[in-house]
């Protein structure tokens, strides 16, 4: 195949099996790297998500913990307004203590009674409701509300959350219970389940609240700074309720009210009888109570704050000095419990842009690992290529060389044979002509042993195997044994040959067998390689260090880009000029060996218009 269609296969095999799927590959693991901020997010999303339920059960259990305190309290305090006195003096969870009896009278505070300022606010605020002349609203939680939407969309959409459902109503819990979570979790993790529940809930004219925060997690960082204030949806519905239906329930709760815009607890407890004792529970206290549970390391993290917001967005736990932060915009947020609606659990990134920051110093670093894989995959995939574009370059010239030398050898052979029967059969009667026959007979012998030579040196050089017989030579009369033998077949070819020295004699230590074949090798490429001006010049010249040869013609010359390429094995210029010549590319490399093994070189030198010049030297020391 032709080199440059060869090159042109080779290229485009890189193209396809390295170059594209190598850039496709760095460009999908670049563009997933994109979406490195979303994850890192997710992940840090994840982390608190746990952290604020932690928290949230951590509150709840301690309003658990108020109740029954306030159960045990008030026990022995109905009918005793004294007791009462004594016990909410004593306690600074009770604001303020109130007694009723079945009737839902108010005993305690009563206006025959002196009043506080307080308690006159109180009957205002509840008389109306303890009668049932006014109702309140209960929260419950949505997902529990409307469950049966929920599950009964679970089961049909999921079956896994349907075997779910199935083996752990098989379990102690109650029923309703694993309901409600089962509910509760499919409500949190779907967008689909949740806007069906809500449109549910608005359809039934529930009371949807709206919340004080609006998270900021999932959206970009440009959007992240620059969004409105939008109040998200409560996951709680509100229903108005009498306060008979409460206590008809249990015995005893909180019941949340919102008064004047600031929420009260109102405990209550009842006994056997059906009378009730009950107090405001203090606001102050409660949250002391609460903050108590959550430790500094809970709260304050190198990542994030955890805070409690009130009913009006306010925070509980303040964060160190120095921070502010827009309370309203947490990273994520949870709503905490029906009994304290609208306050929140929430969480800020203590650095907004970390994940940001985080994501690009992946990105970066993985873009340098992909780009850096894909540099040496070119890198790689070049420098098999180019091996083997070589590799395949050499078998192809080997393959020439084979038949290059079978016609090298043929030529000469052909005419000897001719020659040769031409003389056996007389068939020439002139002597001069018979003289010439020989001539050329031997002119083409040695023609023969020098490929010969050639081929066999090639071989041993290649093995460094060849043996040297290194002595003391003239130089000088060398050169002319080796021109004046070729001189009567150059001559008669039509060729002026000179020969130059500014010394008679000059003695070097040389394998004079290998220089002659060195000499050979270049006369011949001097007469084969010239066309129309037939002129070889062989000229020995010296300096301190070394002697010079240098064999000239004014032959077809080499193009400066071959010059170095030219002394490679099997290596013919390939034009038009040099493909009519014969030849096997094999005498400037042997000549190239042969003067290495001398310690000296050989260069190619071009004449500034036509021709050639070749150089060798070999270093005088030696003798
Ligand atoms: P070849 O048997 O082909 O002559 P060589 O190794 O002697 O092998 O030469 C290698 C190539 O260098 C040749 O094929 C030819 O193209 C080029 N060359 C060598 N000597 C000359 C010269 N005197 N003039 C022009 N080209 C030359």
């Amino acid at each position: 195949m032709n080199p440059k269609h060869m090159k042109f296969r080779l290229w485009l095999i890189f193209a396809l099996v390295i170059v594209v799927p190598s850039f496709v590959l760095s460009f999908l693991a670049l563009r997933t790297n994109l979406v490195e901020e979303a994850v890192i997010e997710k992940q840090l999303e994840e982390i608190v998500d746990k952290e604020l339920q932690n928290i949230t059960s951590i509150v709840k259990d301690e309003l658990k913990k108020i109740e029954t305190e306030l159960v045990s309290l008030l026990e022995s305090a109905f009918h005793s307004k004294e007791k009462l006195n004594l016990i909410s003096q004593r306690s600074r969870l009770i604001d303020i203590p109130f007694f009723l009896n079945t009737q839902k009278d108010i005993l305690w505070p009563n206006r025959s009674q002196t009043l506080t300022a307080d308690d006159e606010k109180f009957l205002k605020w509840h008389r109306e409701f303890f009668k049932d002349k006014e109702s309140t609203p209960v929260f419950k939680n949505i997902a529990f509300v409307y469950k049966d939407i929920i599950l009964e969309e679970t089961y049909a959409s999921s079956s896994y959350i349907g075997r779910k459902l199935n083996s752990v109503k098989n379990s102690k819990a109650p029923v309703d219970d694993i309901e409600n979570q089962l509910a509760l979790q499919q409500f949190e993790s779907d967008v689909r389940v949740r806007s069906k529940v809500y449109k549910k809930a608005r359809m039934d004219k529930q009371q949807l609240a709206t919340r004080n925060v609006e998270s900021t997690k999932g959206f970009g960082q440009q959007k992240r700074y620059n969004q409105k204030f939008q109040p998200r949806q409560s996951k709680f519905v509100s229903e108005a309720v009498l306060f008979s239906d409460i206590i008809s329930q249990s015995n005893s709760g909180i019941i949340p009210k919102l008064v004047e815009e600031r929420l009260q607890l109102l405990f209550w407890s009842k006994n056997q009888k059906g009378e009730i004792v009950g107090c405001i529970i203090n606001r102050e206290e409660m949250i002391e109570h609460i903050v108590k549970m959550l430790p500094d390391a809970q709260i304050y993290s190198k990542e994030r704050i955890i805070t409690i917001l009130d009913e009006l967005g306010q925070p509980l736990i303040a964060p160190k000095e120095g921070v502010k932060h827009d309370w309203r915009s947490p990273f994520i947020a949870h709503e905490l419990s029906v009994y304290l609606p609208h306050w929140e659990v929430a969480a800020y990134l203590t650095d907004p842009n970390s994940i940001l920051t985080r994501a690009n110093t992946k990105v970066i670093l993985i873009g340098f690992v992909v780009y850096g894989l894909v540099l040496s995959i070119v890198m790689g995939g070049i420098f098999v290529l180019r091996s083997m574009y070589e590799q395949v370059l050499l078998a192809q010239q080997k393959t020439t060389f084979v038949a290059n030398v079978s016609h090298e050898l043929k030529t000469p052979l052909t005419s000897i044979r001719m020659f040769a029967e031409m003389l056996k059969e007389n068939r020439q009667p002139d002597e001069k002509k018979r003289r010439h026959y020989l001539d050329i007979m031997v002119s083409e012998s040695e023609r023969l042993t020098r490929l010969i030579n050639n081929v066999l040196d090639f071989a041993s050089l290649g093995q460094k195997n060849k043996r040297y017989h290194f002595a003391i030579v003239d130089i000088v009369e060398l050169c002319k044994d080796v021109v004046e033998g070729q001189r009567p077949r150059l001559e008669h070819n039509g060729f002026q040959i000179t020969f130059k020295s500014r010394h008679k004699h000059l003695e070097i230590s040389v394998d004079s067998e290998s220089i002659k074949q060195v000499l050979l090798n270049l006369l011949s490429n001097a007469e084969n390689y010239s066309d129309d001006e037939k002129s070889i010049e062989l000229e020995i010249d010296d300096d301190d260090k070394d002697v010079y040869i240098y064999v000239k013609d004014l032959g077809i010359g080499i193009s400066s880009k071959f010059k170095d390429k030219i002394f490679d094995e099997f290596y013919r210029v390939d034009d038009q000029l040099t493909s009519r010549k014969s030849g096997t590319g094999l005498g400037l490399t042997i000549a190239q060996r042969i003067m290495k093994d001398h310690h000296g070189a050989i260069d190619y030198i071009s004449r500034e218009q036509k021709g050639s010049i070749f150089r060798i030297n070999i270093p005088k020391q030696e003798v």
